[in-house]
């Protein structure tokens, strides 16, 4: 996506921000009328900025983002059959990711749940649901342009914490995904995808609110969706979090090691 539009996308999310938080409690509500909010400002907002006249991204990387949809596609096929942890004996069957394999952000989460584990795709229980509206209602980019995968691909028994070896286990595959997209920008959802990614012991509270690098790879943490169900008056920081993520995506920022 050109910066232009990542541009647009911010200014419309910070018209957003304004416009939906609610002055009593300062949280941000994802209900049907913020969404509609939503849809007659982006419009507006679009038609305000108006066309830049940009030609769209230069195809020049087309061979190499092709391949590397490939090697994932084998990534995904290796995984499918793995069984490096005690997890693959109560799995319905592995979850790789979803989304768009040269996508600029890459979200990453803990471990598929219930409803992850039946279809096959993270992130489309109840969290999963927070997280799309957060990505196609608040960021304003459909969920398929970003690339949303999980530390661990097996679902752990009755959703606990994943074990610290079951994480060694599978910390692989999540480092040749993220190689091989290299995206722009990740977002970490919570403290086992921050943890892993950036080898350390600290809380998500304490991490959130500055920039780290994985691999010279800006990486924003942020809470996980399922913790905002239960603390939705954290939702506000999230916020602040994806703004962050979103001016680099536009360029508006440019984080340095
Ligand atoms: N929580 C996660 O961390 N990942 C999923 O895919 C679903 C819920
Ligand atoms: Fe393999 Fe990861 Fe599944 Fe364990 S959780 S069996 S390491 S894919």
């Amino acid at each position: 996506m050109s910066n232009s539009r990542w541009n647009e996308i911010l200014e419309e999310t910070r018209t957003l921000v304004r416009a939906a938080a609610n002055p009593r409690t300062g949280m941000l509500s994802l209900s049907p009328d913020t969404a509609a909010l939503l849809d007659r400002i982006g419009p507006g907002v679009a038609a305000a900025v108006g066309s830049s006249g940009e030609s769209p991204d230069a195809p020049e990387f087309a061979s190499d983002a092709s391949s590397s949809a490939a090697s994932l596609a084998a990534l995904a096929e290796e995984v499918s059959v793995c069984t490096k942890c005690p997890l693959h004996e109560s799995r319905t069957q592995t979850v790789f990711a979803d989304g768009n394999p040269d996508a600029d952000l890459v979200f990453v989460g803990e471990a598929p749940g219930f409803y992850e584990d039946q279809q096959g795709i993270p992130f489309v229980g109840k969290s999963g649901q927070l997280l799309t509206d957060i990505i196609e209602k608040g960021m304003k980019i459909s969920r398929q342009d970003v690339y949303i995968c999980n530390v661990i691909k097996c679902r752990p028994p009755d959703n606990r914490d994943p074990m610290p070896d079951e994480k060694q286990a599978c910390e692989s595959y999540l480092i040749r995904q993220l190689e091989l997209v290299r995206p722009k920008v990740i977002c970490a959802l919570g403290g086992h995808a921050a943890k892993t990614l950036l080898k350390t012991d600290a809380s998500t509270g304490s991490l959130r609110g500055q920039w780290h690098f994985y691999h010279g790879i800006p990486l924003r943490v942020t809470y996980h969706p399922s913790y905002l169900l239960r603390s939705p008056g954290e939702k506000r920081k999230t916020w602040d979090d994806i703004l962050e993520v979103l001016k680099v995506l536009s360029g508006e920022v440019t984080p340095v090691p």
